[in-house]
């Protein structure tokens, strides 16, 4: 099905096209339907699906299409996204989709100078992007003002949760017209999730997407069991391989991620970290040196790699096992993309492998586990026990059906509520 099919006008077919986009993703082809029918959606999606499309797409189309418009800019639309890249990536993607329209976008995110955003923003623009904290921050100091909304946007809502913005997403919500459309994505549904998306939406369609290549199919994964104090090591040695031309590695902890660098430099590998304790710009260039080859190993939290978006990335290194299995598909995911190679390495340590069975459970197989190597493990009862918080997410199998629920009644992950 061509996009022509879904009745996109002729400026926003035009970007698309110059951007190679032949036919719609599947969450595309579900969701922009009901966004230009003007109702409220609820998008169980994750990045690497097409969701920023999905979404930006009709928004342009129907803002464009509002002869009732004055010339006058006004924010018409709102959306909030957790992290800066993943605003910058929005903001791009509404500039790249829209470059025909006229219409005008922008993105304002913290850690940096707020004066070239607000300058913008007193130009007057249609589309505004935003990380929650420093749209509060404009919105308080008066450089935002929301009054002329129409559709709002939350994107990423369990992250969200993670990174403890549900504050102050409550807080923005409380000062939007009533009379609006909203659009809700997240790739988990928790339960605190789904109770916002309910103070959020009226009435809304529900699409749930799996990616259609789905990690269990496409990308090869091993595991090695190796000790703690060991895997820096078994990481020099893995990278000794000269056909790991670059590699995205996982840690939990910022710490993590810095002590892990530090010990490949030492060890003349270059590597940079990304995550939130880094300034904008310093997470914008680790990103471009890795994407250009520069930089060999680009070392994540995982909140700080949500929606990262490499391509021809073949592997994926998790230095430490996550306790959330959807959090591993997500990791996974970086790779493979459009059906490029993927290969993901996990090293588990005897503590870690309770989590490793989860992501087994979740992922429907066992990972295949590299004996021969170099560090195998010893200590199989480490007196640490690693503890997190795992978010109440509900569990969903990554290769399990990809449906449309559209006004059905029927038991999902989104209870058996009817809207
Ligand atoms: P997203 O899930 O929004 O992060 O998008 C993932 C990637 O897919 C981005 O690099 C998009 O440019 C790309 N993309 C989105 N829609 C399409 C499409 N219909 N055809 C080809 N590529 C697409």
């Amino acid at each position: 099905m061509p996009f022509q099919s879904l009745n996109i006008i002729e400026p926003i077919l035009k970007s698309i096209k110059q951007e190679g986009y032949e036919i719609p993703t599947p969450i595309q082809k579900e969701a922009i339907p009901i966004i230009l029918q003007g109702t409220d959606l609820l998008g169980c999606a994750q990045t690497g699906t097409g969701k920023t499309a999905a979404f930006a797409i009709p928004i342009l189309q129907l803002l464009y299409n509002d002869k009732t418009y004055e010339r006058k800019r006004k924010i018409r639309s709102l959306i909030i996204t957790p992290t800066r890249e993943l605003a910058i990536q929005i903001n791009e993607s509404f500039k790249t989709y829209g470059r025909f329209t006229g219409l005008i976008s922008t993105v304002i995110f913290g850690g940096v100078n707020q004066n070239p955003q607000t300058q913008t923003l007193q130009k007057g623009v249609d589309i505004l992007v935003a990380t929650p904290g420093r749209l509060l921050d404009l919105m308080e100091q008066g450089f935002v003002s929301l009054t002329d909304l129409e559709f709002f946007v939350l994107d990423e809502a369990d992250c969200m949760l993670d990174m403890g913005f549900i504050h102050d997403i409550k807080k923005i919500i409380t000062v939007l017209p009533k009379k609006r459309q909203s659009l809700f994505f997240s790739a988990t549904m928790p339960a605190e999730i789904l109770k916002l998306a309910n103070s959020i939406l009226h009435l809304p369609s529900k699409v749930e997407i799996t990616p259609s290549a789905t990690p269990v199919e496409i990308i090869k994964q091993f595991v090695y069991f190796v000790d703690n104090g060991n895997k820096a090591a078994l990481l020099i040695d893995l990278l000794s391989n000269k056909d790991i031309i670059t590699a995205l590695v996982f840690t939990r902890t910022k710490h993590g991620a810095n002590k892990v660098v530090a010990q490949l430099i030492k060890n003349k590998i270059s590597a940079e970290a990304i995550h939130g304790n880094k300034s904008q710009s310093a997470r914008q260039q680790a990103l471009y040196n890795f994407k250009e080859k520069t930089t060999r190993v680009l070392v994540a939290t995982d909140i700080a790699a949500r929606g990262i978006d490499i391509d021809d990335m073949e592997y994926v290194i998790n230095f430490e096992i996550t306790n959330i299995p959807e959090t591993y598909v997500h990791r996974i995911g970086r790779t493979g993309r459009a059906g490029a190679k993927g290969t993901a390495y996990s090293f588990c340590a005897a503590d870690e492998k309770p989590f490793l069975k989860d992501i087994e459970k979740l992922i429907g197989k066992t990972i295949p586990e590299i004996s021969n190597h170099s560090f195998p493990l010893i200590d199989h009862n480490p007196p640490k026990v690693i503890k997190q918080n795992r978010p109440n997410s509900n569990r969903r199998n990554p290769s399990g059906r990809t449906s449309t629920e559209i006004n059905k009644p029927k038991k999902t992950w989104f209870g058996n509520k009817q809207y």
